[in-house]
């Protein structure tokens, strides 16, 4: 799974407030990702990361 920083991606798992987008903000051993609906940053490791990832909705690589 090829993964950027700015990218937003969809978990399989709501966050507690209701929203399950987030925007990755730091990629590598943890991700780091911020969720959409309420800003609360959370580091996961990448393992945990890539297997919650429902899909990527928008991919900020494409642009540079
Ligand atoms: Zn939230």
């Amino acid at each position: 799974m090829d993964i950027n920083v700015g990218d937003v991606i969809q978990m399989k798992k709501n966050h507690p407030c209701g929203c399950n987008t987030f925007t990755v903000r730091r990629v590598g051993m943890d991700f780091k990702i911020c969720c959409n609906g309420c800003g609360h940053e959370v580091m996961l490791p990448r393992k945990a990361a890539e297997k919650s990832i429902k899909k990527i909705i928008t991919s900020d690589g494409e642009n540079n």
